[in-house]
């Protein structure tokens, strides 16, 4: 039992780029705000994937903050793509220029949280013994917050070490000379692999399910592109706002909004004329085409050219073939964007398993027992992801109107109003939660919306004095059949597509496509709207 309750305006969980934001925002309406964080410090994913290679997959012109012109007047990337060390340093200067520090509690984990009907207002728990009494209760806990380590027979077992890339340890890991074996070929694994195999003495890559994968194109940031994109902040910002995934991709080569200006249809394409593409362009090729996402043939057609690239890249024919994604289409699983991961299997250090010839049996007390053979390893890297979307916020017992759990709630698939409420829970807000852009977009410019949202409506409801703001059950589940509608037919819902946006990944998790397809401008422009009709949809009480 809690020793004091700390009675708060707005309680917030966690201390990522969407809390640090909303405690910012917050206080500027001088409500009495406090911040509540696992880790030690702030930045969330940024604070927690130190694992080598872990960077940026969209411009930093765009991954930052738009808030403040100050800020992004100050700041200067080093990069196009910042790495992970700079993006920390980044979330670490807007606490200290922010002063948000003091309000933040760190190593501190939000354990269970409940409503109080009667008084309007949460109790939330902590594992360190506090609690908070809150008015609002936001959940900025991250949609890639809770690492997933698959249960493995014989884990425990290993001798050697063991690592989540999502939980790495904040003073490295020294990889030489030893033999590493890592699993895994999600966004995760693909950027620690070429990092890994150039320190390691020997890397065995477990691969489930080739990836389709984008080479980067990274390089460093000149003084001259800073200054023209500062000139132009105010553009770019308007753009990534109104844009489908909040990534205008400034100067980044590509040009436009979203870093893609598809301008050919691969079903008119010949094949002497894709082979000439991939001549000229090699993968980046395959961003030509406007109709891959439409139309499944259209689809297959740009995943021979990929797995032809691949043969091209990787010079021995059995990796090559191993390394090549068949049966599910390009678009289902979220975009990968690398430095060097093919050209890595051209190491004599790096050798690939494919699982598809025969999965992993065992972890022993020397490597892993695959039924292809066994491979012995001096340390096991787990680049096996997280339970996206819902696992951070299902971690917390939360108990809504009348002791109602949202584990239960939620049994059969999230449930929300635009991502941002659910019913049953008053007072209750989620940053970039289930329904709404989130994951595919730049999260910094949905979080951004997101906690513009929340503050305003807690403005609102301040100058009305509403003491308490619920969707309805009709508006949510139209919101429901709105965001599944528009999903169908998308490669991301493909009957032969396995993602995390399907929560795939996750052993019994309801197969359910989780966030929001309609992009971030329209999106905006529904929430404004809803706002403009009087918070349209919502359930406003005194
Ligand atoms: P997080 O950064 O995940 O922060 C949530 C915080 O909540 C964590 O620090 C966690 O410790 C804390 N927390 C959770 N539960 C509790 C609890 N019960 N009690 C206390 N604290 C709790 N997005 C992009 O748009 N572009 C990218 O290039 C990109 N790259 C990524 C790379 C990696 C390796 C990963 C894992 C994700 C990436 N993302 C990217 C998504 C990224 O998560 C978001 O961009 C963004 O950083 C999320 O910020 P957040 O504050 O919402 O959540
Ligand atoms: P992920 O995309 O879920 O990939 C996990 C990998 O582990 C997959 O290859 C998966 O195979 C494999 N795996 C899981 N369980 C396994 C098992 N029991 N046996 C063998 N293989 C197993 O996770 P992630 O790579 O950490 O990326 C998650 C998300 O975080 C990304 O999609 C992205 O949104 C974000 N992220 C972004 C970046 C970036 O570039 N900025 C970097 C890292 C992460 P299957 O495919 O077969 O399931």
């Amino acid at each position: 039992m809690a020793n004091n309750i700390q009675s708060v305006d707005v309680l917030v969980v966690g201390a990522g780029f969407a809390g640090m934001y909303m405690l910012h925002r917050l206080r500027t309406q001088d409500l009495n705000v406090q911040v509540v964080e696992a880790g030690s410090g702030v930045g969330g994913t940024w604070y927690w994937n130190r694992y080598p290679g872990a960077r940026c997959d969209v411009p930093s012109i765009d991954y930052s903050f738009s808030f403040s012109d100050d800020l992004q007047q100050d700041w200067d990337w080093t990069e196009v793509m910042a790495g992970q060390p700079e993006i920390l340093d980044y979330a670490n200067h807007v606490a200290d220029r922010f002063d948000l520090l003091k309000d933040i509690s760190f190593e501190t984990r939000v354990l269970d949280a409940t409503y109080d009907e009667s008084k309007r207002r949460w109790l939330i728990h902590t594992d360190v013994g506090t609690a908070y009494d809150a008015r609002f209760y936001v959940m900025a806990t991250g949609c890639l917050s809770v690492p997933n380590t698959p249960t493995i027979e014989g884990a425990s077992e290993f001798k050697g070490k063991v690592y989540h890339t999502g939980q790495w340890p904040h003073d490295g890991v020294n990889f030489e000379g030893v033999r590493v074996g890592i699993i895994g070929t999600g966004s995760s694994g693909i950027q620690s692999i070429p990092v890994i195999a150039e320190e390691a003495a020997h890397l065995t890559v477990f691969q489930r399910t080739p990836n389709y994968t984008m080479p980067a194109q990274n390089r460093p940031q000149t003084k001259e592109f800073l200054d023209d994109a500062k000139s132009k902040y105010d553009e770019i910002r308007r753009t990534q706002r109104e844009s489908q995934a909040g990534i205008v991709g400034y100067g980044f080569g590509f040009g436009g909004a979203d870093n893609v200006a598809p301008m050919d249809a691969i079903l008119e394409t010949s094949p002497e004329q894709r082979e000439q593409a991939l001549n000229d362009e090699g993968f980046a090729a395959i961003r030509r085409y406007m109709d891959i996402g439409l139309d499944m043939n259209a689809n297959e057609l740009a995943c021979d050219m990929y797995r032809e690239q691949v043969s091209r890249v990787v010079k021995d024919p059995k990796a090559a073939e191993g390394l090549m994604p068949k049966g599910y289409p390009i678009g289902c699983k979220r975009p990968v964007i690398d430095s060097g991961y093919y050209e890595a299997y051209n190491r004599d250090n790096v050798k690939l398993v494919d699982l598809r010839k025969g999965g992993i049996e065992c972890i022993t007390e020397t490597g892993i027992q695959t039924s292809q053979g066994h491979y012995e390893v001096d340390a096991i890297v787990y680049a096996t992801g997280f339970d996206a979307m819902t696992g951070a916020l299902l971690n917390v017992d939360i108990k809504g109107r009348g002791g109602a759990k949202l584990r239960e709630a939620w049994e059969a698939g999230p449930r929300t109003y635009l991502g941002l409420q659910t019913v049953g829970f008053p007072n209750l807000f989620m940053i970039t939660g289930p329904g709404s852009p989130s994951v595919l977009s730049n999260m910094i410019v949905s979080i951004e919306q997101h906690v513009d949202w929340i503050a305003d409506c807690i403005q609102h409801m301040d100058a009305h004095q509403w003491r308490s703001i619920e969707p309805t059950s009709v508006a949510e589940q139209q919101w429901i059949e709105h965001v599944n509608e528009i999903a169908k037919g998308t490669m991301l819902t493909a009957p032969s597509c396995n993602s995390w946006y399907l929560g795939a990944n996750i052993p019994g998790k309801p197969r359910i496509f989780m966030p929001y397809v309609g992009g971030v401008g329209t999106y905006r422009t529904k929430c404004e709207e809803i706002v403009a009709n009087g918070y349209e949809g919502f359930e406003l009480a005194s």
